[in-house]
């Protein structure tokens, strides 16, 4: 089979991308916008070579069907869009990785594989413009949250459903495309790291057990503004005192549970250079694998944010900002990731993901899931100088192929 994969065309395909979509500053494929729809132009001309049927669903995701003997289908994902000066890898590595298979399996089979294979490039993966991630995978699994949608806007004003229409989109029928998931047997995901840990281990590949789950809070301390010469220091009510307590707090409990967890904004009033601080505002986002962990994690921050209050003679409110619950691949589907990534590269990896993924929406609406994890250099992406090494490009579109061939056996014998 492997004569019939060619990743060398997945790495030259990503750089011709690269060419027509990046200026100085990186990728430019923000949903919706005029580079993405070239983005698809050009993908659905080299989907054209194929025997494949091709539409755009409900929500503007791309489907791409190569009909198989069985209306079982498997599912291999990934996004186009970018964020605004992004990497050229993550999101159309998949798809791309995605295509070559396609071509590998139309080969081998003389265009009638025993079950169907279908390429899903979600829209909006990024929520770049709108501030909503996993758009389109999130109205095909159900969960889309339709009120808070409707009224997301951009920077300049606009509606996300008006946005929408501009590329033949109807926002109240979103949810129709659910449907594209009937025959779904299984759903692949290769992607990025995104982040260190491959890199570190010196490992090209691992296998992704599952995406973290999310606790997003905002903490408000209130406290008493002072004259900053006038106000001793034992009179005072200092919001940012109880606040700054938090910081090394939370590397304490991330560690004491295994998960991650940020301080990422900081606000004060009255916020001038003369005045103890009257009140002080964090957001803390705790992330892991294991619920029970994560709700151990929420229950100390908060344990440790009434304890900092009291010391500092202030008060202290929560309030949630979004939360999700961990997602766990499928235990089979993590396996035969495990083996295709052993007969590559001869070691075998597991690791969770932080960031989400659209395949973390397809694992919610039920269908069998796993992810493919190649190492990202400099464990940095969301920014120009995302990169992976070329050999660990290939040797993932390999695995990733081994894994595609894998899963389509494995669905034909359940
Ligand atoms: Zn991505």
């Amino acid at each position: 089979m492997n004569t019939l994969l060619d990743p060398q065309r997945t790495i030259a395909e990503l750089k011709e991308l690269r060419n027509f979509t990046a200026d100085e500053n990186g990728a430019q494929r923000v949903a919706f916008t005029p580079i993405w729809v070239a983005t698809r132009a050009w993908l659905r001309k080299k989907l054209e070579t194929l025997p494949v049927e091709t539409h755009v669903d409900a929500a503007g995701n791309l489907w791409t069907t190569l009909r198989g003997e069985s209306d079982r289908a498997l599912l291999i994902g990934g996004h186009m869009d970018s964020v605004p000066n992004g990497g050229w890898l993550d999101g159309s590595l998949n798809v791309l990785a995605g295509v070559e298979i396609l071509r590998r399996i139309n080969a081998q089979y003389q265009g009638r594989p025993p079950i169907t294979v279908r390429l899903v490039d979600w829209a909006d993966e990024e929520g770049a413009r709108f501030g909503k991630s996993l758009f389109g995978s999130s109205a095909c699994s159900g969960t889309l949250n339709m009120d808070e949608a409707r009224s997301l806007n951009d920077k300049a004003g606009i509606r996300l459903p008006d946005a929408l229409r501009q590329v033949g989109v109807e926002f109240e029928r979103v949810k129709d495309c659910g449907g594209e998931l009937k025959n779904a047997a299984a759903y692949l995901e290769l992607h990025i790291e995104q982040g260190p840990v491959l890199l570190d281990l010196n490992l090209p590949l691992g296998a992704v057990l599952g995406t973290f789950g999310v606790e997003r809070h905002a903490l408000t301390f209130h406290g008493q503004a002072a004259h900053s010469g006038s106000t001793p220091m034992n009179r005072r009510r200092d919001a940012f005192l109880a606040a700054a307590k938090m910081s090394p707090e939370i590397y304490r409990i991330g560690e004491r549970h295994g998960g991650v967890c940020t301080i990422g904004s900081c606000t004060t009033k009255p916020g001038i250079v003369t005045s103890v601080v009257e009140e002080c505002r964090i957001t803390l986002d705790q992330r892991h694998l294991d619920a029970a962990a994560l709700a151990r994690m929420l229950e100390d921050a908060r344990v440790a944010s009434q304890a900092f209050a009291k010391e500092g003679n202030v008060t202290v409110s929560w309030d949630r900002l979004w939360q999700i619950e961990p997602v766990l691949f499928d235990p089979d589907l993590i396996g035969l990731c495990e083996d295709a990534i052993g007969e590559i590269c001869g070691q075998r990896y597991r690791l969770p993901s932080g960031p989400l993924h659209d395949a973390a929406e397809v694992a919610r609406a039920g269908v069998p899931t796993v992810m493919m994890f190649v190492q990202s250099l400099h464990g940095i992406s969301h920014n120009k100088i995302e990169d992976t090494k070329e050999e660990h490009l290939e040797l993932c579109v390999k695995a990733f192929d081994r894994l595609a061939e894998k899963t389509m056996k494995w669905i034909g014998a359940g």
